[in-house]
């Protein structure tokens, strides 16, 4: 980080620089850059995959049916928007134009080759305590490349060079293309492990201490 400048100021300089960015072909489709939001200073940023449309119409992450069940499951932790910061792996809508239709589609390797450099930057300014990745893309960018989620949700890392602990956990656009049961038993793992998160923000502020007196 620049010396002298606050988080704020970083984020805001980057943010104002990705909003111009051509990196990649998602620059000309997108409406919006979403490149992130929340509070700069948290010890918890979760990282999803990308925009949706809504989020490619505000230009704010996590806005749509998928924002509206995480800010549930959030809620259910004690958690608001205004105590962590989030933002996507790839700034920029990825979708599929079918005649008048546009769906959403998952980043492709080299967007989210193109991509990381912003979420480089943010993260190295955020400096969290802990992140928590939401769908595949965000734990194959953040924990490691071969990264299955279904076998290794829930489970801490500390690999990741730009927060003490890591984990990831199912995108909410995952839970709600499910019905019934499953749906209810997704739910229930998001909302334990954004639980899980929040404690081990309390254990790495614990563990911070001991190493400023080590
Ligand atoms: S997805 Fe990322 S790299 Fe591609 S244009 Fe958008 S901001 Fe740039």
């Amino acid at each position: 980080m620049p010396e002298g400048e606050s988080v704020e100021q970083v984020l805001t300089a980057l943010a104002s620089k990705a909003s111009q960015c051509t990196r990649c072909a998602l620059a000309a489709t997108r409406t919006n850059v979403v490149f992130g939001e929340g509070n700069p200073k948290s010890p918890l940023v979760i990282v999803g995959e990308g925009p949706g449309q809504q989020e490619d119409a505000t230009g704010r992450p996590f806005v749509g049916r998928a924002g509206i069940l995480l800010d549930e499951c959030l809620a259910e932790c004690g958690i608001t928007r205004k105590h962590i910061y989030i933002c996507n792996t790839v700034k920029c809508r990825a979708c599929i134009v079918e005649g008048s239709r546009v769906r959403n589609r998952p980043p492709m390797p080299d967007e989210l080759k193109a991509c990381f450099g912003w979420l480089d930057q943010q993260l190295e300014a955020i400096k969290p305590l802990v992140i928590l990745c939401l769908g595949a893309p965000s734990a194959s960018t953040l924990i490691h490349k071969e990264f299955r989620m279904l076998a290794e949700r829930g489970t801490w890392h500390t690999t990741c060079k730009y927060a003490r602990y890591t984990m990831a956990s199912l995108h909410p656009a995952f839970i709600l293309r499910h019905g019934g049961d499953a749906f209810q038993t997704y739910r229930s793992l998001l909302v334990g492990d954004i639980e899980a998160a929040r404690k081990k923000v309390i254990q790495a502020r614990k563990d911070a201490k001991v190493d400023l007196l080590q």
